[in-house]
C-alpha cells in the first residue's frame, strides 16, 4: 500500500478545512485536504451560498412588485433561479478548487479515518485505500442536523434543508419547524416565492439567541409580510399523508392541533460530526458532544486540531474561517494565540439581522452599568433612499469606560454592516473613537455612526428626548 507523507493533513473541505489548507501551503507546509462529499462543505453546497444566491433573486420579487413604477404582471420563472443558484455554487466551488491548486495544496476525493495519531487511511471515490502520514491533522468535519423526537425528513413531503433549496416543487403551503437562522431564511425565501408559510417555534420568541427587542421586531416584519408565525409551540408529530399533503401536529398556546400543509420543513440544531472518522485509534474521545481543545484549537492529543462546525457553536462559516487562521498560526509556533471572541450572528433573510457581544440584557447581568444608544434607519438618507424605513441598530457600552459591549442590528444590509462592529470591538475602538471617525454620506454606516452620537443624546438626524435619550417615534 502506498504512503504518502504530508506536514499537514485536514480531513474536511468546507471554509474550515480548505482555509487551513491554503494558510498551510503559504507557510511552506507540505498539505493534503481530503475530501468525502463536495469540496466547499455544507456552506458553499449546501448552506450560506445558494441560500444567499436564492434570497438576493426571490427578494426581487416583492421588490418589483411593490415598485412605484414598474407596472404589469410578472412571470417568475423558479427554473432560472435554481439554475443561476447551481452556477454560483458550481463557479465557487472551482474558484476554491483553483485556490487550493494555486497554492500548491493536493486535493483528494475520499473518506478519511484514523489508523493511529500521524497515520489515516483514506478510501478514495474509486475504492482504493490509500494511507497518509502527517505531523498534523486537521479535523474540519463539520456538523450534523439533529430533529426533536418523532420527527424525521424523508426527503418527500418532510423536507430537510438540502430538500427545500431545490425548490422543487414550490409548495402552496410550507410549515417551517424552528424560527432560529435557517429557519427564518427559507421562510423569507418561500414567502417571497408567494408560499402560504407557517413559522412555529417551541422558545417564547423567534430567534431566540437574540437581542429581544431585534427578534419581536423580526416577528412583527415576517408577520407583516404575511408569514404566520407560533411561538411556545412544539411540534410533536409530521406524518406525510398518501394524498401528497403533510399532518402537522403540534402543542400550542391553546393545546393540542393539527393542520395540513403541502410541505414541512424541519431545521433541527446541529452537533459537531465525528462519525467513521475512528477517533479512538487517534486517542481522542469528545467530552459529551463537542472535542476537547485548548490554544489554538489543539485537541488534548498534540498534533491534532479541530476547527470549525466540529469544534461545537456557533455554527458560522466565519467563524470555522476564523479558527483555521488562528489554528495554523498555533502549528507554526506563533504567539501569542487569541482567537477572536467577537463572532457576528447573522441572519440573511428579510430583513437582515446581525448581532456581535453582549445584548443590554445580559451587559447588565454580568454586572456593568450600560448605556444603550439606539438609532432607526428611518433618520438615515441612504435608506430612504432605497424605501427602507424599518430598523434600527444599538450599541451597548459601558456607561464609564465607554467600552462597546455589543452591537445589535436589524434592516437593510446589517450582515455587512456588522463588520465595522467586529472591528471596533477587537481593536479596542470605544464609543467616542466611532464617534471621531468620518463616515461617508448617504451611507448606511451613518446609522452606526448616529448609534455611537446617541449613546449620549447627540444624534443629528432623529429628534431626540434629551432626558432619557430615547428617540421620538
Ligand atoms: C442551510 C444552511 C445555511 C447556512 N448559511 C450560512 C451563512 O449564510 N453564513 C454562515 O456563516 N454559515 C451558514 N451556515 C453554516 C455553515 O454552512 C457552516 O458553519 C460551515 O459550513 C462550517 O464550515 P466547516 O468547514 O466547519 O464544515 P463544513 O462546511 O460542513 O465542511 C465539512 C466537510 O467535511 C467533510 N467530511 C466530514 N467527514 C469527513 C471524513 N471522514 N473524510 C473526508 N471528509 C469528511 C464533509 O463532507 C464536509 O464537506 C449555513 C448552514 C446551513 C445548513
Amino acid at each position: 500500500m502506498e504512503l504518502s507523507e504530508y506536514d499537514l493533513l485536514v480531513v474536511g473541505g468546507g471554509p474550515g478545512g480548505y482555509t487551513a489548507a491554503i494558510r498551510g501551503a503559504q507557510n511552506g507546509l507540505r498539505t493534503v485536504l481530503v475530501e468525502k462529499e463536495l469540496l466547499g462543505g455544507t456552506c458553499l453546497n449546501r448552506g450560506c451560498v445558494p441560500t444567499k444566491s436564492l434570497i438576493e433573486d426571490t427578494r426581487m420579487i416583492p421588490a418589483v412588485r411593490t415598485c412605484h413604477f414598474l407596472k404589469g404582471d410578472m412571470k417568475i420563472s423558479v427554473k432560472r433561479i435554481a439554475e443561476r443558484r447551481n452556477s454560483v455554487v458550481e463557479g465557487s466551488r472551482q474558484w476554491v478548487r483553483n485556490l487550493l491548486k494555486g497554492n500548491g495544496v493536493t486535493f483528494l476525493s475520499g473518506h478519511a479515518s484514523f489508523k493511529d495519531p500521524k497515520c489515516l487511511k483514506v478510501q478514495t471515490e474509486e475504492g482504493e485505500i490509500r494511507e497518509f502520514r502527517a505531523k498534523s491533522v486537521f479535523l474540519s468535519t463539520g456538523a450534523v442536523e439533529e430533529y426533536s423526537s418523532g420527527l424525521q425528513a424523508d426527503g418527500k413531503g418532510i423536507w430537510c434543508t438540502d430538500d427545500a433549496l431545490s425548490l422543487n416543487p414550490v409548495p402552496r403551503r410550507l410549515a417551517v419547524v424552528g424560527a432560529g437562522n435557517r429557519g427564518v431564511e427559507f421562510a423569507s425565501i418561500y414567502r417571497n416565492l408567494g408560499v402560504g408559510v407557517v413559522l412555529l417555534e417551541r422558545e417564547k420568541r423567534i430567534l431566540p439567541h437574540l437581542d429581544p427587542e431585534i427578534s419581536e421586531r423580526y416577528k412583527k416584519s415576517l408577520a407583516d409580510r404575511g408569514i404566520r408565525v407560533f411561538t411556545k409551540t412544539t411540534v410533536t408529530a409530521v406524518h406525510s399523508g398518501a394524498n401528497g399533503g403533510v399532518k402537522v401536529i403540534l402543542e400550542g398556546q391553546t393545546g393540542q392541533q393539527e393542520f395540513q400543509v403541502d410541505k414541512v420543513l424541519l431545521t433541527g440544531r446541529r452537533r459537531p460530526r465525528y462519525e467513521d472518522l475512528n477517533l479512538a485509534a487517534a486517542g481522542l474521545s469528545p467530552k459529551g458532544e463537542v472535542l476537547g481543545h485548548g490554544a489554538g484549537f489543539q485537541t488534548e492529543v498534540s498534533g491534532i486540531y479541530v476547527i470549525g462546525d466540529a469544534a461545537g457553536p456557533p455554527y458560522y462559516a466565519h467563524k470555522a474561517i476564523s479558527q483555521a487562521l488562528v489554528a495554523v498560526d498555533h502549528l507554526m509556533g506563533r504567539t501569542p494565540i487569541k482567537a477572536s471572541p467577537f463572532i457576528p450572528h447573522c441572519v440573511w433573510g428579510d430583513p437582515e439581522v446581525a448581532a456581535v457581544g453582549l445584548t443590554e440584557g445580559e451587559a447588565i447581568a454580568s454586572g456593568r452599568n450600560v448605556r444603550v444608544g439606539e438609532f432607526h434607519f428611518k433618520g438615515n438618507g441612504r435608506a430612504g433612499t432605497m424605501g427602507v424605513d424599518q430598523g434600527l441598530i444599538l450599541i451597548v457600552s459601558d456607561a464609564k469606560s465607554r467600552e462597546v459591549l455589543g452591537v445589535h442590528m436589524i434592516g437593510p444590509q446589517v450582515t455587512e454592516l456588522i463588520s465595522l462592529a467586529t472591528l471596533a470591538m477587537e481593536n479596542g475602538i470605544d464609543v467616542d473613537g466611532i464617534k471621531k471617525a468620518v463616515f461617508a454620506h448617504p451611507s448606511l454606516s451613518e446609522t452606526f455612526f448616529e448609534a455611537a452620537l446617541a449613546t449620549d443624546g447627540q444624534a443629528i438626524h432623529l429628534l431626540m428626548d434629551t432626558e432619557e435619550h430615547e428617540p421620538e417615534r
